[in-house]
């Protein structure tokens, strides 16, 4: 609804401004041809008033005159006659030109508006414009000098509508050409219109669709172009897909989590029911109470980090960043995990003095426990670890090296993913969430870890801490 409203709207501004800009056209139209048009009056007046001039000649007596002209008319004046050649022409073009005395006495030709002109005194050469009944007329005076003629005035005068009839068929014209123009100016308008709102069409028919069926497969696939609205729905699907795959994570994380909790429920469960069947030896209850005590520390243990999780990606406040002494807190934490010599494994470390860095000593301190366990648990027996922290140009290094029993190559991408735990890792202790939270300490300080490993050879990761 919305929508076509807003097409609507575009198209009526776009009528109204075609409108304007033909209205605007139009009077531009006939402002410059009545303009043209006037100019050429009287340019006529004048160059039919000029050509008069020069049809009218004075003579002393009849025999100086030239050639025969029978038609030529001729008219007394003072001490000699005019001669008023066949080419004089009194009525052309609408344009009436008469001869006069400087009196204003009529001497020949016609003047329609004789009376009204009367009061208007000779101007030589000049146009001077005459408002009567509503109409104005231009008005051409021209001395005559020739052959020592003095006295004489040749009067041109035409109507101003002379050309009325031009202009209204610009007017006849224009008044069906310009709204055919305007009626095709608005349909293609509308079409414009029309076409630019699909895509928004598109994109909000797929919205709906997933906001109604909480279907976030869904995609708009407005398909190849390179506009905006293109572009849009671009990072629309793009949105969508990453809510997708987050969505779908989301929803692996509860079932993983479940799952995980689910197993050292029964185990105490199972436990518990089985103790409490008769009445037992203290040392069966001990042993029950150990089974337990391993198995709500293990859910204590996934319980936190599911906790840390939501911390890390909800309330980033809980773990603030300050200046961490990164070598202390790497000896501190090697010194305190090489005592724990399980497997005969040894602990040795390297590390560059007074290396900071700006983070949160508590997540630290997690990722580096996290890789130091996981070498423990992985390694062989009586095999080694070393840790390494040195810098170099662009990044703080942390690295944890073992020589146990290796990761596949084909699940070394997929360590870092929560819950993922390799086949050969089932049978030992742990929550599958202990490399996704190295990963996520690491991008909170934005860095990053990379693993590489051999199986049966062991494995390396690294923590990359930009400078
Ligand atoms: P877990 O609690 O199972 O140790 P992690 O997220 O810490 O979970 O590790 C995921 C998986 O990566 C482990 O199950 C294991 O298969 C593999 N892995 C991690 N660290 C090592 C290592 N140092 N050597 C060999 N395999 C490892």
């Amino acid at each position: 609804m919305k929508k076509a409203s807003l097409r609507i709207k575009i198209t009526v501004w776009f009528s109204v401004i075609m409108m304007l800009i033909t209205a605007a056209t139009f009077g531009v139209i006939l402002w410059v041809d009545y303009s043209v048009i006037q100019k050429t009056i009287q340019d006529n007046l004048i160059e039919t008033v000029e050509d008069n001039v020069d049809e009218i000649e004075f003579y002393i007596r009849m025999d100086q005159e030239e050639g025969e002209h029978n038609s030529d008319q001729y008219i007394r004046y003072e001490d000699g006659f005019l001669e008023i050649d066949d080419d004089f022409l009194d009525q052309v073009n609408g344009i009436s030109t008469a001869l006069y005395q400087e009196t204003g006495e009529l001497l020949y030709g016609e003047n329609l508006l004789a009376k009204e002109t009367a009061g208007y005194a000779f101007s030589d050469r000049t146009i001077q414009n005459i408002r009567t009944n509503g109409v104005t007329y231009y008005l051409f005076d021209c001395a005559l000098s020739a052959n020592g003629i003095e006295g004489l005035w040749l009067r041109g005068i035409v109507s101003e509508n002379q050309g009325t009839h031009q202009l209204k068929s610009v007017v006849r014209i224009s008044s069906v050409v310009l709204p055919v123009l305007l009626l095709l100016a608005v349909i293609g308008g509308y079409c414009i219109a029309s076409r630019a709102m699909k895509p928004v069409h598109k994109i909000t028919e797929a919205a709906a669709r997933i906001s109604q069926g909480r279907d976030l497969k869904q995609r708009i696939h407005l398909g190849e172009g390179e506009d905006e609205l293109h572009q849009l729905a671009a990072v629309f699907d793009d949105m969508f897909a990453r809510l997708e795959a987050s969505f779908q994570a989301e929803q692996q994380f509860t079932s993983d989590a479940s799952h995980e909790l689910r197993t050292p429920m029964a185990v105490i469960m199972a436990q518990c029911e089985y103790t409490l069947e008769k009445s037992r030896e203290p040392e069966e209850y001990e042993e029950a109470l150990q089974v337990i005590q391993r198995q709500g520390g293990k859910m204590s243990r996934l319980i936190e980090d599911m906790l840390c999780f939501a911390r890390l990606e909800q309330n980033r406040n809980v773990y603030p960043k300050e200046p961490v002494d990164l070598s202390g807190l790497v000896e501190d934490i090697c010194k305190d995990m090489a005592l724990l010599k399980t497997k005969g494994i040894t602990l040795t470390w390297e590390t560059e003095p007074e290396l900071t860095l700006s983070g949160n000593h508590m997540l630290l301190s997690r990722m580096l426990t996290n890789l130091i366990s996981n070498s423990y648990r992985y390694g062989r027996e009586n095999g080694r670890i070393k840790v390494h922290l040195y810098q170099t140009a662009s990044d703080r290094i942390l690295t944890v090296e073992d020589n146990g029993i290796g990761i596949p190559d084909d699940q070394q991408e997929r360590i870092f993913e929560r819950f993922y735990r390799c086949d050969s890792a089932r049978s030992t202790e742990g929550t599958g969430l202990g490399l996704a939270m190295v990963k996520e300490i690491a991008e909170y300080h934005g860095g990053r870890v990379r693993v590489s490993s051999e199986p049966d050879k062991g494995s390396c990761f690294t923590v990359c801490f930009p400078i």
